[in-house]
């Protein structure tokens, strides 16, 4: 293999301990950061995502409050208690796990969380501001995308990009953030024709589509920095990205593995969304993360 691997449990490690540190000061001036982590149901993979990230904030000194409901709770009960929330001085994030059950309407509980506590990056408000060139809090895959293109050297300004994806809480905030660093960026989707020769012409590649594999070793321009945000099981349970690793990483400059890549990342970026909230709550200033 010729390509860097880009290592991000080792960069989402080192991220967490210079936290670890800023919560301390924080802590000794008086304030510990809060984030409250809204379950609703039964999902098992839910579930898992959702210890992960209360593990983790108690492992750098966060308080957490964990709020889970049966998967009969209302649109009104969901709505009461964000609101509730939205009020409580101590919480500083609120993190509403997705996808919420059948039949609630996730936008209008997104809609309802107070954007300043919006520590996931996905209140309209937020996506808006980033879309202006004005980000205040950005959803914590792509920051954490844009920490690793950062961690492997990548050209950012008139490089071209191709994102795979379009969805709100990845494809488009990743493609904004590109935008945003002087990248020409392209976004591909399902209905995207020739995507082959597209990746083919791209310097940095982010594949964030949910299917095994689907983007070719043989498609990578020598030289590119690929991101694989996808994450996907195989039929004997090993998770496996969205582009052909061991092909991919021999023309590639740099790459992201799964497990080990992304994932890691994005936990820690809500560790760091969670800190800068609360000390923009506490009029600290927007403290350093990274
Ligand atoms: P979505 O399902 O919301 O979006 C998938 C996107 O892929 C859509 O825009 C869709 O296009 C596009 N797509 C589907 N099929 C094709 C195709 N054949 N060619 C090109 N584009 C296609 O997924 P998410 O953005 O939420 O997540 C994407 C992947 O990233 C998933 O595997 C998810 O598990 C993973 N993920 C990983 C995270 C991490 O921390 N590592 C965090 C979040 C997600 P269209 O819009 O036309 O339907």
């Amino acid at each position: 293999m010729t390509a860097e691997i880009i290592d991000g449990k080792a960069v989402a490690a080192r991220i967490r301990a210079g936290l670890t540190e800023r919560v301390a000061e924080l802590v000794a001036r008086g304030l510990r950061p809060g984030l409250a982590v809204v379950l609703a149901g039964d999902d098992p993979a839910s579930q898992v995502y959702v210890r992960n990230k209360t593990n983790a904030c108690a492992e750098i000194g966060f308080r957490t409050f964990d709020h889970r409901l049966p998967a009969t709770v209302t649109e009104a009960e969901l709505l009461a208690l964000v609101d509730r929330l939205n009020r409580e001085p101590d919480v500083d994030g609120i993190l509403i796990q997705m996808p919420l059950p059948a039949g609630l309407d996730g936008r209008r509980v997104l809609l309802a969380i107070d954007p300043d506590k919006d520590v996931d990056g996905i209140h309209p408000d937020n996506l808006g501001r980033l879309l202006m060139g004005q980000p205040r809090f950005v959803a914590c895959t792509p920051l954490g995308i844009m920490r690793l293109l950062d961690e492997a050297k990548t050209p950012l300004v008139g490089a071209d990009a191709v994102v795979i994806g379009r969805s709100n809480l990845v494809g488009k905030p990743v493609a904004a953030l590109l935008m945003l660093a002087d990248a020409t960026v392209t976004i591909c989707h399902s209905r995207t024709c020739d995507l082959a020769e597209r990746v083919g012409r791209a310097d940095i590649v982010v594949a964030a589509v949910g299917r095994a594999e689907m983007v070719k070793g043989a498609w990578i321009k020598s030289g590119a920095t690929v991101i694989d945000v996808g994450i996907n099981r195989r039929a004997d349970g090993k998770l496996i990205g969205d582009v052909e690793f061991v092909p991919a990483a021999l023309r590639a400059r740099a790459i992201t593995p799964v497990p080990g890549g992304v994932g890691p990342m994005t936990i820690a970026m809500l560790l760091g969304n969670t800190l800068i909230a609360a000390a923009r709550r506490a009029s600290l200033g927007h403290p350093r993360v990274v």
